[in-house]
């Protein structure tokens, strides 16, 4: 399961070097973790990533999602 949403930030982007108001936060689910992907709203080049526990597993995940970074 993926997910896109923007998300309101204030940081400068380390690629494109403009000063950015949001950004989108892509979403991967699977049944242990959540994986989270954030692009620069100027650039959409990666910013960072983040990983957490999936507190919530969705009886629709899949491990296969975890290949499918960008
Ligand atoms: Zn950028």
């Amino acid at each position: 399961m993926s997910a896109i949403r923007k998300k309101s930030v204030s940081l400068v982007c380390p690629h494109c070097s403009r000063k950015i108001k949001w950004t989108w936060v892509i979403r991967y689910e699977s049944l242990s973790f959540v994986r989270l992907v954030y692009l620069c709203g100027n650039c959409e080049q990666v910013i960072k990533t983040e990983s957490e526990k999936n507190k919530f597993p969705s009886a629709f995940s899949s491990s296969s999602m975890l290949t499918q970074i960008v």
